[in-house]
């Protein structure tokens, strides 16, 4: 397998590698790519021949993204890799909504499969460093729903990443498991507070994520992900435990590859707290330690 992207624009994480460990990252994708529970596919509208071929570059983002978190953490990443693992993206919206896909993306536990329009792939990667990325929003949902015990997927979330549940076996990653717990009720507290008070004005207190992911486990799991990989410098100072239980789980510390955020996120999320719009009702639980 040869993929032709560049590395180093699309996936940060690479520039700061020693050649060795370049090496071995270009080996991981092909890895993921040639893993034959790896489905990577390219659909059209339903009037049209389903077959289609899959552009080298999807299979090679698909595969950088997930080599980038996991470089440090091939033992979590094999667990994940033996489960059958669907990436379906769609020529245009219809074909996405024919298919049973809504809002901007997807991940179907059904079948396993992240689901999304092609476009949506690249999106993010048109500025000097990547920015919106929906696919590694849909693919932490993925994580959320492997089953590491049972194999497939769970039909429910419990907004946990793979290594973080005590009953992971070997991947299970105690210290990380008790710095997420931790980190999570502090984003609790700081959202609830925010909610009950009528002036809504904190100067440091705000929740990194937006309202949307504290509807639930699952969104919390996914948008808190996305947050740490692009905005690291400002989840670090915002909320320290948290952003340490995601450096050990994996094993990396994204900030060596962000000297500057993506505060895309980060801004429009403190507009949403600062606009005294009503906020979601807080779905989200803190499990036991
Ligand atoms: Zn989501």
């Amino acid at each position: 397998m040869c993929v032709s992207l560049d590395f180093g624009y699309y996936f940060p994480r690479y520039k700061t590698l020693s050649s060795t460990r370049k090496e071995e990252f270009e080996r991981l994708c092909t890895h993921i790519i040639d893993n034959p529970n790896m489905q990577i596919q390219l659909i059209g509208p339903k009037s049209l021949d389903n077959a289609l071929s899959v552009p080298i570059d999807a299979a090679g983002l698909v595969a950088g993204h997930i080599a980038e978190l996991f470089l440090g953490r091939t033992d979590i990443l094999d667990r994940v890799l033996g489960h059958p693992l669907a990436f379906l993206f769609y020529t245009t919206r219809q074909a996405y909504l024919d298919a049973g896909g809504a809002m901007g993306g997807q991940f179907d536990p059904i079948r396993g499969a992240v689901m999304m329009e092609h476009k949506r792939l690249v999106e993010g990667f048109g500025a000097e460093r990547p920015g919106v990325s929906p696919f590694l929003h849909e693919f932490g949902h993925m994580l959320d729903f492997v089953d590491i015990v049972l194999g497939g997927y769970r039909m429910t979330s419990d907004g946990m990443l793979p290594g973080l549940r005590k009953n992971d076996g070997a991947i299970f990653t105690p210290e990380a498991r008790m710095l997420f717990i931790e980190g999570k009720q502090l984003e609790r507290e700081r959202y609830l507070a925010l909610a009950n008070s009528a002036a809504r004005k904190p100067v440091s207190a705000y929740p990194i994520g937006h309202p949307y992911v504290f509807q639930n486990d699952g969104e919390f799991c996914a948008g808190y992900l996305e947050l740490w990989l692009r905005n690291p410098n400002y989840f670090a100072t915002q909320n320290p435990r948290l952003f340490d239980s995601y450096a050990t789980l994996f094993k990396w510390d994204p900030r060596t590859a962000w000297p500057k955020d993506f505060d895309f996120y980060v801004l429009q999320n403190r507009a949403f707290f600062d606009s005294g719009e009503p906020l979601w009702p807080c779905g989200i639980t803190v499990g036991e330690p």
